[in-house]
């Protein structure tokens, strides 16, 4: 591929519910080795444009691109088969399973394998080995056996990073992954995902503006549907238009 292609590209996405536009005409992306934040205030629709991208929700029109292919028609389970890792805003882990399980659970899924394999699967060496290597790269490997219920905020949203990984994702998208977390926890987290982005870049709603100005390359600014801005932390922390809709000054 070019390299200057985009790892991952909207073109142009509208979504209405109703009478509410959601995305109004959207068009970014994300380029090899970047975290790129999408910060907006709550209702700006971020959500709503990842699920657009992850494909849980189809675009009215417009287009979502993988490595400059696109991709609009194809269901979730394909689109991370070709590369896009996720987590959530709202934990997908299952809390009575241990953390080696959920992981195992998602090399699985990352196989488009059906759940209902789950049980032989957790006897399956090379899935267990690529669960393993997930855990280990978080630094979960010694929480194996732990049931997930009983790791801290922090420890699950490196499980759902490592639940990604799997994958051998080629590019993340991750629904404000410090959410939930305290000072300590967001502070380590952020130096994890520091390391991901050589790994795979990160398109990354984010609250929390300490760590979107410590990680962010570069920063898309969404608000009631539209970006309103984008370029790096300094060029967003000086756009008046910003300061006044979102940094409230
Ligand atoms: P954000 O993540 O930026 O807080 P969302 O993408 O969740 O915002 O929501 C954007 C807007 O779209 C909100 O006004 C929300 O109520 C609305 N919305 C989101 N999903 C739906 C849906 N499935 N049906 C109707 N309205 C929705
Ligand atoms: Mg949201």
């Amino acid at each position: 591929t070019d390299p200057n292609t985009p790892v991952l590209e909207t073109r142009n996405i509208c979504k209405s519910f109703n009478a509410l536009k959601a995305s109004q005409d959207i068009t970014l992306n994300l380029r090899a080795g970047e975290i790129h934040a999408l910060i907006g205030p709550n209702g700006a629709g971020k959500s709503t444009l990842i699920a657009q991208i992850a494909g849980g929700l189809k675009p009215d029109s417009g287009s979502v691109h993988m490595d400059g292919r696109d991709v609009t028609a194809l269901p979730t389970a394909k689109r991370a088969r070709l590369g896009l890792g996720r987590t959530f805003q709202v934990s997908a882990l299952a809390m009575e399973d241990t953390v080696l399980q959920n992981a195992v659970l998602g090399a699985l899924g990352a196989q488009g394998r059906p759940f209902r394999l789950f049980q032989s699967a957790l006897n399956n060496a090379s899935l267990r080995d690529s669960a393993e290597q997930a855990l280990e790269r978080v630094g979960l490997q010694d929480h194996a056996r732990t049931r997930t219920a009983e790791l801290s905020h922090g420890q699950r949203r490196q499980l759902e990073v490592a639940v990604a990984l799997t994958l051998n994702p080629k590019a993340f998208v991750m629904d404000e992954p410090m959410a939930g977390l305290g000072a300590s926890g967001s502070k380590s987290l952020t130096g994890f995902l520091d390391s991901l982005r050589e790994q795979a870049p990160i398109l990354m709603v984010e609250h929390d503006m300490d760590a979107v100005f410590a990680l962010a390359d570069r920063i898309s600014v969404l608000v009631y549907g539209q970006i309103i801005a984008t370029g790096t932390v300094a060029e967003i922390r000086a756009h008046p238009e910003v300061r006044r809709a979102y940094l409230g000054e």
